[in-house]
């Protein structure tokens, strides 16, 4: 898939006459019928200098052999790989073509990745964002999408559902709802979101863990990772494995008039403390400059290993985990337009209300 956005970037780019033709070699091997066909594709000043074209099976097929040559030739002579196939030997001759388009493609991709101005992003390498927690921590609890669109998004997250019904977890493409009772709802497709972020979970690092003490030594382990690898980015983070002890809270659901969050929560939070339990923590880490549309640093739900109870990690103590870390370079928002939402000032400092809301324990079980 990659490889064939950089084609369609590097075709739309010469379509419009930006860039010059690359020079540059490229060697491409496509399968044919009953051969491998290797193609190196030589472009000097702009044209085809050279084309070569070799077969595994040349011996098996004269017209064949024949054909490999013709159709280079062909291109050299035409400066184009766009040329017809020989006939008899149409399957070789458009494993040739094929093999050369890849090639002269390559020599384009890889000046134009040089010249900086196409930087191809791997897919699902986006966190998607409903709404802001800030908006959420106001009392906007609103639904904005749908759990269905919400997975077309990503398989692994966190968030919370309409009035804040709980603690939402995403894992492996399932949205699992902790609701206040601290056991797991499974939501429907229709219910709607406040607050969330998602992204299709990509592994690029692991980390072991054993005997990680309270939440500020995880917190510390896992910034290892994150300063070693950039902490600019985002990372969506699965920690499998036994926790010693873990505190979660939930919440029940609030009616309207809303009030801000971190006042419903001194009221309305559940919490709930777990010994020797299997499970996963799905976290997300967001950079410093993102404090006014998301908490930054980290953020835990956790959900056991039988899907029956989870929510909003307070505290936890690590025996034996892994933890799994997508590096995220892509960012989408997703706001509402109702009108309370836009009469909202979001730009208020409300890193108190914050602070107070993803940490506090009412000390109530
Ligand atoms: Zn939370």
């Amino acid at each position: 898939m990659k490889r064939w956005i950089c084609a369609l970037a590097v075709l739309c780019a010469l379509a419009l006459g930006c860039c010059a033709v690359a020079d540059g070699s490229a060697t491409v091997s496509v399968r044919g019928i009953g051969e491998t066909v290797t193609v190196t594709l030589t472009m000097e000043d702009g044209r085809i200098a050279s084309v070569e074209a070799v077969s595994d099976n040349a011996e098996a097929d004269e017209r064949g052999v024949e054909s490999l040559k013709i159709v280079a030739d062909a291109m050299v002579a035409k400066n184009s790989v766009n040329v017809d196939a020989v006939s008899g030997a149409t399957g070789t001759s458009n494993a040739v073509i094929a093999a050369a388009t890849q090639a002269w493609l390559e020599i384009q991709a890889e000046a134009a990745a040089g010249e900086g101005w196409m930087q191809p992003a791997p897919a699902g390498d986006t966190l998607y964002q409903v709404a802001l927690l800030q908006s959420l921590v106001q009392g906007y609890y609103d639904g904005i999408v749908t759990v269905g669109e919400l997975k077309r998004h990503g398989d692994t997250g966190i968030g919370t559902f309409e009035g804040v019904n709980g603690e939402m977890i995403v894992l492996d493409g399932t949205v699992y709802q902790a609701v206040a009772d601290g056991s797991i709802a499974i939501p429907s497709e229709e219910e709607t979101i406040p607050f969330s972020n998602v992204t299709f979970f990509d592994m690029d690092e692991t980390l072991a863990l054993s005997g990680v003490a309270n939440m500020a030594a995880l917190q510390e382990a896992m910034n290892g990772v994150v300063n070693r690898l950039g902490a600019n980015c985002f990372y969506m983070v699965k920690i499998e494995g036994v926790f010693d002890s873990i505190k979660v809270r939930s919440e029940y659901k609030q009616e309207k008039p809303y009030r801000p969050l971190d006042v419903a929560l001194a009221e309305d939070q559940t919490e709930f403390d777990y010994e020797d339990i299997r499970g996963t923590i799905v976290g997300l880490y967001c950079p410093d400059y993102m404090g006014d549309l998301n908490s930054v640093g980290w953020h835990f739900h956790f959900i056991n290993e039988d899907r029956t109870r989870g929510g909003h990690v307070l505290q936890v103590s690590v025996g034996e985990a892994e933890a799994a870390f997508d590096m995220t370079d892509g960012f989408e928002m997703t706001l509402s337009r109702n009108t309370v939402f836009q009469s909202m000032e979001l730009a208020k400092n409300v890193d108190e209300a914050i602070h107070r809301a993803e940490t506090a324990t009412t000390g109530i079980n």
